[in-house]
């Protein structure tokens, strides 16, 4: 049984014992029901917890509650929003996902705009760190407001702009206070594990349940947190990048014997009847990821969406990357490939094979991050006649 947010009564202003018939309460990652039958026994723990959802399913649930409001309220339903209760750490806790604040309204106008309502002229799909953002650039981020004045100026009013990046969406939330960052239009986050829109008024981020619950299918984190396990060099990374659908760790070795472990790692997981992937990314980076996610299958799935509704980008699609976990990106059928010249070798070794055997979709870029992305929309010819 899960804790309750409290064992005793709840009360309203006044100090008077609320007298609900039901009552329902949103936690950070639960759902919990108090019925009338079990009000006067607090000390048997009379919260039931009726779905945890660990992640995507708040604002969906929080939907499903405001509409069963009014068929509730002939029975004093008393509806309480808390913030996320505390949930166990380290690596072992199975749900991190703290869903963005978000208003009930958001989350309503959300579910009724899209932007799968319109074909794009073009889109481009960005890496963020030493992609899109220079960290190393100290000219308050030349480069990127040069990109941010092109995009707004060019591409916005046809184009869409989405940001595909190894980082939590708290932690993207963090780079975007820290960087004029320009506002996408979708944002996969967690090395293509989780997908949230901007949509509605308020443009709060939404996970994208389809894709959820389609990394869900076959997934064991447990059994794979296992298996990772018996790898003493893998360093968890801290909780906020432990996700439902992601287990990340650093890993301080030499390239070579790095790729000895990663791949020994993707053995055992792989005989031990996980249908995960390894990535290694920056020369520090494992992700263990289900099969099904990653930021290529991501992409992949947002134009097969776009397929099948307004038609993908009709001039192109745009990926840029500089390293291991964005190599997928460049993989996916009928792209260009923006690699910018900070790239690390594990990417690097990807795109100058493709150029060798004939490729002419990548732009291996004389620029660095986002001067790069911005050399590589003019050489493909993407910029409006
Ligand atoms: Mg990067």
């Amino acid at each position: 049984m899960e804790e309750s947010p409290t064992d005793q009564p709840l009360r309203n202003k006044n100090s008077t014992p609320l007298q609900e018939r039901l009552l329902i309460v949103i936690t950070g990652n639960s759902i919990l029901v108090r019925s009338p039958h079990s009000t006067n026994k607090s000390h048997q723990r009379p919260w039931r917890r009726e779905s945890d959802y660990g992640g995507g399913g708040l604002n969906l649930y929080m939907l499903v509650c405001f509409e069963s409001l009014e068929y509730f309220s002939h029975m004093q339903v008393a509806l309480y929003t808390f913030g996320s209760r505390p949930t166990s750490t380290g690596p072992r806790a199975r749900h991190r996902h703290r869903p963005p604040r978000c208003s009930p309204v958001a989350a309503l106008a959300s579910a009724t705009s899209s932007m799968f309502d319109q074909q794009y002229r073009v889109m481009v799909v960005s890496d963020l760190d030493w992609t899109m953002v220079d960290h190393g650039d100290k000219e308050e981020h030349k480069d990127l407001q040069e990109f941010n004045t092109l995009w707004d100026s060019t591409f916005r009013s046809d184009s869409a702009l989405v940001f595909s990046t190894g980082r939590s969406l708290a932690l993207f939330q963090e780079l975007a206070k820290e960087v004029p960052l320009g506002k996408p239009d979708l944002l996969v986050c967690s090395v293509g594990s989780e997908v949230y829109r901007f949509e509605g008024p308020d443009r709060c981020p939404t996970i994208d349940q389809e894709w959820y619950q389609h990394l869900d299918q076959g997934w064991d984190r447990n059994k794979a947190c296992t298996i990772a396990r018996g790898f003493p060099d893998l360093q968890f990374q801290q909780d906020s990048e432990q996700r439902p659908h992601k287990i990340s760790f650093h890993l301080h070795k030499d390239r070579e014997e790095a790729w000895t472990i990663v791949k020994d790692l993707q053995k055992r997981l792989t005989e031990g009847g996980i249908p995960a992937k390894v990535i290694y990314s920056g020369g520090v980076d494992i992700d263990v990821l289900p099969e099904r996610a990653g930021k290529g299958m991501a992409l992949a799935w947002l134009l097969e969406k776009m397929d099948g509704l307004k038609g993908r980008p009709s001039a192109g699609t745009v990926v840029c990357g500089d390293s291991g976990n964005d190599v997928e990106l460049f993989t996916v059928p009928g792209v260009y490939g923006c690699m910018v010249n900070n790239a690390h070798d594990e990417l690097r070794n990807y795109c100058q094979q493709q150029l060798d055997s004939g490729n002419t979709t990548i732009r291996m870029c004389r620029r660095r991050c986002a001067g790069g992305i911005v050399e590589t929309l003019g050489y493909f010819n993407l910029l409006p006649e």
